[in-house]
């Protein structure tokens, strides 16, 4: 674990945030947090946004993002005359609820000693309470692109005297479709404002809405670009489809796992999955967009909390998810896009702990593994458990899978021993971006 932690933190080890100018109000918080240095995203970051750059992070969770942009944010709206006091002067938009809770938890946290007032905005809620907090005025405001356009329409939400512009998570901001919300809001943002865009990976889409909205962008990453934490031991166990949903239970189980989170590629799967591993006596709950706010945000806490072992998730809904110290990281199924593994994984290893990241592995998803290990640079090890190994039945599901893919995904033969147990096979690539 001391060692995980130096390799994370070695770039930056003779940093520290007094060095990098913070106010003594933040660093103050910062010490409450527990924070002894910044990390190296941070360390590479928060000077570039002191000096009033525009900056382009490549940095996925668990580095420390966060606190990058916040930081140095606050220090400046804290530095400047306040006449424009409890007008918007800072607007991060994140892809989904539960990161922008975590943010604004975040904001909430390093302000403490600030005369700076922050809120959050998003969907699946009632939005009175919200509007009710817009009126009475803030600095600071944490929204979804949904529900910013919504308020806006409303006329209760002014972007005029934004100052600061974040986009957090834009890959996966321009993956849920939000590129039309993001342009207008840019639209009637003013043009003198500082920009901050932080990103897991760096698509030419990416790079395009970095071009259009930024003022010649100070480049920083924090690892090189879609490499996986070092901290995380990845693992591929080999198995037939229709074990999977039985290989999870036993590895839990045999493993003693005490907080795992699992992901699945849908919103049907992560109930099936959460359900088998109740009737397992295994405490779990899924998380997904079918889910109600007041469910998901139960479930995060439950999880958190230690009352709920294994959080079942959809790629969308556990975007940006901060759990600290996160031991366990399972693929049920493997994402279509070989990057989505490496945000996976990225909810373990993080912020300098280690973590495993195991991959649960039919034949049909076989190219996906040499797709993610093209993109990470080398084989992940690969190794069976015991009593589900796979059989040479699993040759016909492979023959199946890639009848299936020929036949642009309309193959309905039925499977030999389908008992239904595992992942659907029917898997259709997206284009890479
Ligand atoms: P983030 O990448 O922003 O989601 O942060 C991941 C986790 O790292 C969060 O739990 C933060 O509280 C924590 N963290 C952020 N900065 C530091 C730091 N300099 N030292 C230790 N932990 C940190």
């Amino acid at each position: 674990m001391i060692l995980a932690f130096k390799l994370s933190f070695q770039n930056t080890i003779y940093m520290t945030f007094k060095s990098l100018g913070l106010n003594e109000s933040i660093l103050k918080a910062i010490a409450k947090k527990g924070y002894t240095e910044p990390s190296p995203i941070q360390g590479k970051a928060i000077p570039e946004i002191l000096n009033g750059h525009d900056v382009l992070a490549s940095a996925q969770t668990g580095t420390g993002k966060t606190a990058g942009f916040t930081l140095p944010m606050l220090h400046i709206l804290a530095k400047r005359t306040i006449d424009r006091k409890r007008k918007i002067r800072a607007l991060i938009l994140t892809p989904t609820r539960e990161l922008a809770a975590q943010i604004y938890e975040n904001v909430k946290e390093y302000s403490t000693h600030l005369d700076i007032r922050a809120t959050v905005i998003f969907g699946g809620v009632n939005q009175n309470p919200q509007v009710r907090t817009l009126r009475e005025g803030v600095d600071v405001l944490i929204a979804t692109p949904g529900r910013l356009m919504d308020l806006k329409s409303q006329n209760e939400v002014s972007l005029r005297d934004v100052e600061f512009f974040v986009l957090d998570e834009a890959d996966r901001m321009l993956d849920m479709g939000f590129i039309n919300d993001i342009k207008k809001i840019v639209k009637v943002i003013p043009r003198e404002r500082q920009t901050l865009l932080f990103s897991a990976t760096f698509s030419k889409d990416i790079k395009k809405l970095a071009n259009e909205f930024m003022q010649r962008p100070v480049f920083v990453e924090a690892a090189p670009e879609n490499t996986a934490a070092e901290t995380v031991t990845q693992i591929v166990h080999p198995v037939n489809r229709t074990d999977k949903a039985n290989v999870i239970v036993k590895l839990i189980k045999d493993g003693d796992w005490s907080q795992v989170l699992v992901f699945t590629r849908t919103k049907h799967k992560a109930n099936r999955i959460s359900d088998k591993l109740k009737n397992s006596d295994i405490s779990a709950a899924a998380i997904h967009g079918d889910k109600s706010q007041g469910a998901r945000t139960k479930a995060l806490a439950g999880f958190k909390n230690g009352s709920i072992r294994v959080l079942v998730a959809t790629d969308i809904a556990a975007r940006g998810l901060d759990i600290p110290l996160l031991p366990h990281v399972v693929n049920f199924e493997l994402p279509n896009v070989p990057e989505d593994y490496v945000h996976r994984i990225g909810r373990t290893g993080r912020a300098g702990a280690s973590g495993e990241a195991i991959s649960i592995v039919s034949h049909d998803e076989e190219e996906y593994i040499r797709d993610i290990e093209k993109l990470l640079g080398f084989k992940i090890p690969k190794k069976s458990i015991p009593g589900f190994e796979q059989s040479p039945l699993a040759e016909v599901e492979k023959l199946e899978a890639e009848l299936t893919k020929k036949n642009g995904g309309n193959n309905n033969r039925r499977k030999p021993n389908n008992r239904g147990g595992g992942g659907g096979g029917n898997f259709r690539k997206k284009s890479r971006r």
